[in-house]
């Protein structure tokens, strides 16, 4: 409990020294209270003072009217007494005794008599001549009070009254009796006397103090107690009043009395004693006020200080902490006095005893490494003679023996006892030094590492532009080659040779790689002794060489041409074996930069091309002809591509027919192009391009698929359809996934047969040729041989190929009618075939004496526009439901 009293209080008393203008706050308003209660003391007093006045001057109107009223009570008395003792006074005597007594300045205005209660005289009788006859007894207003008097036997006074003759007056009346001569008292009558109030007002001084005061005067009534103000108003009186009672014995007044500008009046000279009042506080205050505004300016000075110090404390711990982490050590050298002050982290980094601050220059010196003193020293002793900065980094000796870097900083300046001093830090770097050694040398290892980086990066540049083999640069460095000189490198004008090596592939199989690798160096060596030194050689492909030269047109190439095609053919020795290649050229040349360099290669490659396709061993040279072709073949080609996506690619039928029966014996899958725009295209327009982009073995796998759709639709109608026989190119041959697919397939043995054409190589009794076809004739389908008679095919190949039938080219059954050779010819073909068990398909059966003939001849089976044409897969359904081949045979008879 105390405690938090004690707390409480002495949070006032933070408020308070934060609050310096309070205590000044307070002693102001202390003056000031002190000030309006002087001045409220001395209205106080001016009051009492005021009031004291108007009830002194009360008194005195008091007293006189008192004096008065009664003093003419008395004097009316004594005029009562006279006519009791004489009641028969003679009128005269009475006005002459009433005349007596109005000199003698009473207030008294008249005086009258009324025996028996009926008025028979007044004096003065002028200007009163009414009352004159007043029956007391008649008269409703005064009937009471002149009862009253005559049954109490006393004076009565009643009024104020307006009175008959005018103004207002007091009436006074006495009741006179008197002692008859028998000794007993009579009632006379009344004796009335009017007292004029205005003049008694103004005699006893009423007037004259209504000038400064309001006053009224009132009669208290003795029954009910209740006042009736009679004189002046009551209401300007006001509540607090100076008062004064008027005694007249019978009756009693009241007389109040305010002074008209109230109680509250300002006593005079106020304001001059406000004014120096107000001085006096101003003169107290100020000063007060000015002292608080010191206070103040003091208490903010202290609290600027305290701040000040607060932020330089807390500097000199972060700076304390900034030295102590980062070890850096603060010297003072005082020249003139060669006296050096060193903190603790300096003696630390001189590994000297942390208490001894004082030392002179040689300490440092002395441990300065000998090696680096000198400089040292010098570099100081600059700094100290110019003022210089001083940055330098030198080495030291501790006592240990140990050798330490460090790094120093200072500058010059005067103290302000103008003493010449040097100012500085010292920090130890030894680490970083170690640190700077181990980077460098990290730097050297790295850069040696780097050199034989860039030794490998350089061999293995080569080795990726070259060819191993050879030596002679390759396709990317051919790629960079043109790239340059589209960039603008070497000369714009060049010709480029595109060479590919004739029955390359044949050597290589028959006599093994070795021999290939023999020719292929030969090759290079015949090309490198042809060309020029500026010319570029490479060898892009398996057998494929480029040779670039500064020729500036691709003709006048021609007999560089010639030499290399003949360097080439030359006959080249392997293990004893003669081993001989050919060589197709096809040569691009161009003048400007305005043809691209890559195309160049194209061109060249087009004009090879055209040089086998004409026969190898020639130089082709690229021509607009060519070019013309070649863009024709690129729409076609992407046409291709974009329909076999589309399927536009099906199959049309031709149905071969039994010679003798003229049944239908087979049917030939024979390829369209459904074109969108150029409507049903026939082979010839689209399978040369689709070879040479090798895409007929998906030409080839789409007519197959829809074929035996086909098929199966046939049989599922019960038609008589023995086989289907598709065309397969030898790319289609040698696809390595052909077998897998087929067998997914799974068609009918007997039911598919393959039309390989007669031109495919055989000859070369490739293996995987032959082995392919066996697994072919394992899945159940066979093998005929398509257009023979036209190829080269040896009778060997007949025997090894061994397949089911052979296909009489057109060629040879169109002149069998007429040539009797030639029809010798197509026997000798069907007879070796019948001798092997082979059968023979005629095709090109174009009369149906065609037909007769080669029934004849002894062929098996007819395929020909005489019999059916190529139909699509529903006319061909149309055409199997129809077929009587006893109608066909008439056809034939006729
Ligand atoms: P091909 O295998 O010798 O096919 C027979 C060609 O002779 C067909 O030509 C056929 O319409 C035509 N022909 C049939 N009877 C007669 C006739 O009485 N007189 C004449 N002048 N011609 C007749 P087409 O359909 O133009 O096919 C041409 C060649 O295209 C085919 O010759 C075949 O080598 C190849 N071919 C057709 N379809 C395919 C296929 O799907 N794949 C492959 N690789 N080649 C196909
Ligand atoms: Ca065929
Ligand atoms: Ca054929």
């Amino acid at each position: 409990m105390a405690d938090i009293r004690a707390q409480s209080l002495r949070r006032f008393a933070a408020k308070l020294v934060k609050a310096p203008y309070l205590p000044g706050l307070l002693l102001v308003a202390a003056i000031v209270s002190a000030l309006v209660y002087t001045d409220f003391v001395r209205k106080q007093a001016a009051e009492t003072t005021a009031r004291t006045k108007v009830h002194e001057e009360l008194s005195l109107i008091r007293s006189k009217l008192e004096g008065k009223i009664n003093g003419n009570i008395l004097l009316a008395q004594g005029l009562a007494a006279a006519i009791a003792t004489q009641p028969d006074m003679p009128l005269s005597t009475f006005d002459r005794l009433a005349g007596h007594l109005m000199k003698s300045g009473t207030q008294i205005r008249s005086v009258a008599l009324a025996p028996d209660l009926v008025v028979n005289h007044v004096y003065p009788l002028k200007g009163n001549e009414k009352v004159l006859g007043l029956d007391y007894r008649k008269n409703d207003d005064q009937r009471s009070a002149v009862y009253r008097a005559r049954d109490e036997n006393r004076v009565t006074l009643a009024g104020p009254i307006n009175l008959i003759q005018g103004g207002q007056g007091l009436l006074v009346r006495y009741p006179v009796t008197f002692t008859d001569t028998h000794g007993k008292e009579t009632f006379w009558g009344i004796l009335s006397a009017v007292v004029d109030l205005d003049k008694l007002y103004r005699e006893s001084g009423l007037n004259a103090a209504s000038e400064n005061l309001h006053i009224t005067v009132g009669a208290i009534d003795h029954n009910n107690g209740s006042t009736r103000y009679f004189y002046g108003d009551r209401a300007e009186v006001g509540e607090v009043p100076a008062a004064a009672a008027i005694d007249l014995g019978y009756e009693q007044w009241i007389l109040l009395a305010t002074p008209k500008q109230g109680w509250n009046v300002l006593p005079e000279g106020t304001a001059t004693f406000r004014l120096s009042l107000a001085l006096v506080g101003l003169l107290i205050i100020l000063p007060l006020v000015w002292v608080g505004r010191l206070m103040r300016e003091r208490h903010d000075n202290i609290l600027a200080l305290r701040n000040r110090e607060e932020q330089l404390e807390e500097l000199s711990q972060r700076l304390e902490v900034a030295l102590e982490t980062s070890q850096i050590g603060v010297w003072d050298y005082d020249v003139d006095e060669d006296i050096l002050i060193w903190d603790e982290r300096m003696r630390d980094i001189y590994d000297l005893p942390r208490h001894q601050v004082e030392n002179i220059y040689q300490d440092w010196e002395r441990s300065v490494h000998p090696e680096d003193v000198e400089i040292a020293r010098a570099t100081f002793a600059e700094t100290v003679s110019t003022g210089r900065k001083y940055i330098t980094q030198f080495r030291i000796v501790t006592r240990t023996g140990d050798v330490r870097h460090v790094r120093a900083y200072g500058t010059a300046y005067r103290d302000h006892r103008g003493h010449y001093k040097i100012v500085g830090v010292n920090w130890n770097v030894t680490e970083d030094m170690r640190l700077q050694d181990e980077l460098k040398a990290a730097k050297k290892k790295a850069e040696e590492q780097n050199r034989e980086l860039e030794i490998a990066r350089k061999r293995m540049e080569y080795n990726s532009l070259h060819d191993a083999l050879t030596g002679l640069p390759n396709r990317r460095f051919l790629d960079q080659v043109l790239a340059e000189r589209d960039n603008g490198h070497g000369s714009p004008t060049m010709t480029l040779l595109h060479i590919d090596l004739d029955r390359f592939k044949d050597i290589n199989d028959t006599l093994g790689h070795g021999a290939g690798d023999r020719i292929l160096k030969h090759t290079a060596d015949t090309l490198l002794a042809n060309v020029g030194v500026a010319d570029f050689v490479a060898r892009i492909g398996g057998d494929e060489f480029v040779v670039i030269t500064s020729c500036d047109c691709a003709e006048s190439c021609s007999p560089l041409a010639d030499k290399l095609i003949e360097g080439i053919s030359r006959p080249v020795d392997y293990n004893g074996h003669e081993c001989r290649v050919g060589a197709s050229i096809g040569v691009a040349s161009r003048c400007d930069l305005l043809e691209k360099a890559d195309d160049l290669l194209i061109n060249a490659d087009i004009a090879l091309y055209e040089a086998k396709r004409r026969g190898r061993n020639r130089v082709e040279f690229f021509s607009d002809a060519l070019r013309a072709v070649a863009v024709s073949n690129k729409r076609t080609a992407d046409e291709i591509l974009r329909g076999l996506e589309q399927g536009e690619f099906i199959p049309y039928f031709q149905p071969q027919f039994d010679a003798r029966t003229l049944e239908i014996a087979g049917v030939e899958a024979l390829a369209r192009w459904e074109h969108p725009e150029k409507g049903m295209l026939p082979p010839s327009a689209f399978l040369p391009i689709a070879e040479a982009l090798n895409n007929v073995a998906q030409i080839d796998a789409s007519i197959l698929h829809q074929a035996l759709f086909q098929y199966h639709r046939w049989q599922a109608e019960g038609l008589a359809i023995p086989q289907v026989s598709v065309n397969i190119s030898a790319q289609r041959l040698l696809d390595d996934n052909l077998i897998d697919k087929l067998r997914e397939l799974a068609p009918a043995p007997g039911s598919l047969s393959f039309e390989l054409l007669e031109s495919i190589s055989f000859d070369d009794e490739d293996d995987m040729l032959l082995s392919r076809i066996k697994a072919i004739k394992e899945l159940g389908i066979a093998i005929e041989l398509d257009d023979f008679g036209t190829g080269y095919a040896s009778i060997i190949s007949l025997i090894n190929l061994s397949p089911r039938r052979l296909k009489i080219d057109r060629q040879l059954i169109k002149p069998v009618l007429t040539c009797e050779s030639q029809q010798q010819l197509v026997r000798s073909i069907i007879d070796i075939g019948r001798s092997r068990g082979i059968e023979s398909v005629a095709e090109g059966i174009e009369t149906m004496e065609h037909a007769a003939v080669l029934r004849d001849l002894g062929c098996d089976f007819l395929q020909g526009y005489a019999l059916a044409r190529p139909m699509s897969a529903d006319q061909f359904l149309a055409f199997a439901r129809e077929y009587k081949p006893a109608a066909q045979r008439d056809r034939r008879r006729a």
